[in-house]
Order: C-alpha cells, then structure tokens, then sequence
C-alpha cells in the first residue's frame, strides 16, 4: 500500500488526556502518527478538516462475515441458539470462495462506514461442502483477508480449528466443511497463511464443543510458537457447559486452562454462563473476554459478568460477532446498559473506558498492540463521529465522549482513517462504490 504523508485537523479529539478541542495529526507514509498538537484553533493549509469528535479508530473483535446474510431472516417466531444456528448452517452450506469474497468485501466497507478500522474475523468454513479441500485449501480465508484489504480495513484472521459436533461426536453434514480432521492438520494449513501490513493470522478454538480436550494444546501451542492471539467461543449456553460437564468433570473454562489455553494472548468471546471460579480462573490468567452485547441478546443467551472479568483481570473487548447490527458504539453502549439492567444501578464504566473497550483493547485482543491510540507512534487509524445530527447535537463538546457512546450511532459516522488512508470521506467509502448495492447483491447470491 503506497501512501503519502497527509495532515488531518480534527475539530475535537479523544487523546489520552480527554477530548481535546482543534487538534492536529499529521500522519506518514509508513501509516503511523508523526505528531499530534494541541490547541490548533483552525486547519493548517493542505490539512483535511474531520468535523465532530476523532475517535482512535473502533475494533471489531469478533465477526463471522457470512452471518451479515440473516440479518432480519431469523426474527420471525420462537426459538433459541439452536434454532437460529439452523438457518445459519444454511447459509453457511451455499458460500464459496467467490461469493463470500463479495459479501465479506461489503459487509467490511460496512465496518468502515461505522468507523470500524481492525475487524477479528472468526473463520471456520474452511472446506468444501462435503469436506474435501480447495485446490488452495486456504481459499476461504484468503478471500477473506483479500475481502477486507478492498474494503480499506484491518483484519486479523483467527482461523479457527473445529473438528466436532460436540464432545466426542463426529461433524454433522453442515460442519464437515468446518473440519480439518485433526488439530495436526489445521495446523499444517494454517501456517501457510501470511500476514501483511493490513492482515495478521491467529488462531481460534471454535468452542471445547468443536474442539476435542486431547487437541486443544495443539492449537494453543500454535499460537504461543508465533505470539498470535488466541480467540475461543466461552459458554455462550448452559447447555454446552452440562454438556462439558458430564463429558470431562469441568466446567469449559476450567478444561481450558488445564490445558494450557488460557492467558494474556487469549480471549474468551461471550463468556456469558460462569461459575466465580471461571471468572478468576479467567481474570487470573490475564485472559481478555470480547462481549457481543448486541448478538447476545439477539439470541437470547443472557448477560455477561463483563464487570466482575474485568475487576478479576480480564481485559474486555467488543464486537459484533452475528451482525444482527454492525455498531460498535451500541456495543459499548450496550455493556454499560446490561450491567445497569443486570444491577439496578448505573454508571459501571465511563464513556472514555468503554470507547477503550471499543478501540485500544480490541486492538490489542486482535495482536494490532500499535493501535488505538491518537499518538506519535501508533497506527494512523482513527475515526470520526458527527455532533451536529438530530441525535447528537446540543451537548458542549466537553461531553463529546459521553454523546458518542450514549446517544450516537454508527450513522453518525463520517470520517474513518487506516493506516492514514481516508477510506471514508464525509459518510461515502472511497473503496466501494455503493455498498448498500454491494451488500444487497452479494447477500441474494448467497442465499440462494
Ligand atoms: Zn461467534
């Protein structure tokens, strides 16, 4: 990716102290910050003006692109996971390499559009319906890598490894495609793929469901040999945790950590159905936990301790897993409000750490430790919330934290930057001509 050097004058920005009014960044053609000034009452010349508050750019910490397909198809009558995880092998059984590169591309540019810069893709539909291989049997994941390069953003392709339906039973007819077979030959797949300036590769443990106990150290050992980050699906639904209890004797989180999964690179994603011992096993262990406010209750599964992982030592990071909506400052402001919901009492984070959830934690949760931060140094990837919509005017700008977590939406997002790109100018994707066409399009083919 060949850049020049560019200077961006942000109206207000969120800096380490506090939202700041007239704030200069100049970026550089290696993608970083070069310097950041205060106090800069009007543009420099040749400087690009970014109205409302500059947000270090949002990171989705848990995607499954494909899933962006059901959006409003599984709302109609009862049911649970199971149910809608029904139609979702459904859609799950028509992708190929091509039409998920199209509706990944979209669904990315979407991301963009919500001010998303880095998105952790959980990746598992590996293989050909049936089970056999690509020619490339990384096909998949590298439409996916190849999707969100088009789509102007970062990704990190947690490549998961899924090799059963459930403690001990063999892939039903969905989930053969998801399967390698052994943990030995996910592994030997995986470590042909490369990272680059926009993509790195980690790993992920579908859930102790999907994986064998004999072969989770496989994996984890995978990614500890190469510091890549380790993600696994955590007790989502008591139903699994029965399940590992009668299958093992331990709850999933406990089986996890006696086989070396658990740790400072790892994260739990939900992690909603724990006993206190999970919780300091997971706190303890310095194992970041990623919420999905917005899927979970989509599907019904509960609320998360994310306040009591967080007290226990777990870093918290946000994502949008399902795409029932793709809006990381509803995320946010989601896992404020389940805890209020959940407690009868209010203000558990500040404005300021759940947009820390939202950026520099997930960030770091998806290896890219460089980001999420408006500094020298770090990556130039930030992003741009209006304050003068119907939902977010009024406020002083003191309050420009507060109104973007609480009141804003990913519609009031104008201006995204990667790698001190402009991907998206004043609300249009400079990449993807029309990405409402583009979602429309690629979500038809894909549903058949
Ligand atoms: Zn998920």
């Amino acid at each position: 990716m060949s850049l020049t050097a560019q200077t961006y004058w942000a109206e207000h920005a969120l800096l380490d102290t506090g939202v700041e009014p007239g704030v200069v960044i100049e970026t550089g053609a290696d993608g970083r910050i070069k310097a950041v000034r205060r106090g800069a009452a009007a543009p420099p010349p040749g400087a690009v003006t970014l109205r409302g508050i500059t947000l270090p750019g949002l990171a989705n910490a848990h995607s499954h692109a494909f899933h962006r397909a059901l959006r409003g198809a599984t709302q109609a009558g009862e049911g649970t996971f199971w149910t809608w995880r029904d139609v979702m092998y459904r859609v799950a059984d028509n992708l190929t390499p091509d039409n998920y590169f199209a509706l990944a591309r979209a669904a990315y540019a979407e991301m963009a559009l919500a001010g998303i810069t880095s998105v952790g893709e959980f990746h598992y539909v590996h293989h050909l319906a049936g089970g056999a291989r690509y020619d490339n049997p990384n096909a998949m994941g590298e439409a996916l890598i190849a999707a969100a390069a088009e789509a102007g953003i970062r990704i990190t392709l947690l490549d998961t490894c899924y090799l059963s339906s459930g403690f001990g039973a063999e892939p039903n007819k969905h989930q053969r495609r998801f399967s390698d077979g052994t943990a030995e030959r996910w592994a030997e797949r995986v470590s042909a793929l490369k990272g680059d300036d926009n993509t790195r590769i980690g790993a992920a443990i579908h859930s102790v469901r999907a994986v064998p106990a004999e072969e989770l150290a496989t994996v984890a050992a995978w990614a500890q040999e190469r510091e890549a980050p380790l993600h696994l699906h955590l007790s989502e639904q008591t139903a699994e945790n029965d399940a590992c209890v009668e299958a093992h004797g331990f709850t999933p989180t406990a089986l996890l950590s006696h086989h070396g999964v658990l740790g400072p690179r790892t994260t739990a994603v939900h992690a909603t159905h724990l006993t206190p011992g999970d919780i300091r096993l997971l706190g303890h262990s310095g194992t970041g936990v990623c919420m999905c406010p917005t899927t979970e209750r989509d599907l019904a599964d509960g609320i998360g301790p994310a306040r009591a992982l967080q007290e226990a030592g777990s870093p918290l990071s946000l994502g949008s897993d399902s795409h029932a909506v793709i809006d990381l400052l509803e995320e946010a402001r989601a896992m404020e409000m389940d805890e209020r919901l959940h407690t009868r009492t209010r203000g558990h984070w500040t404005a300021v750490q759940l947009l820390r959830a939202a950026s520099a934690d997930g960030h770091a949760a998806l290896g890219w430790d460089e980001a999420g931060r408006i500094e020298p140094g770090a990556l130039a990837d930030f992003t741009a919330v209006a304050l003068d919509t119907v939902r977010t005017a009024g406020p002083p700008y003191v309050l420009a934290a507060e109104t973007a977590v609480f009141a804003a939406s990913a519609a009031d997002v104008r201006d995204t930057v990667v790698g001190g790109r402009h991907i998206v100018r004043d609300g249009t994707h400079q990449l993807v001509a029309h990405v409402p066409a583009a979602l429309a399009e690629s979500i038809a083919a894909v549903r058949g």
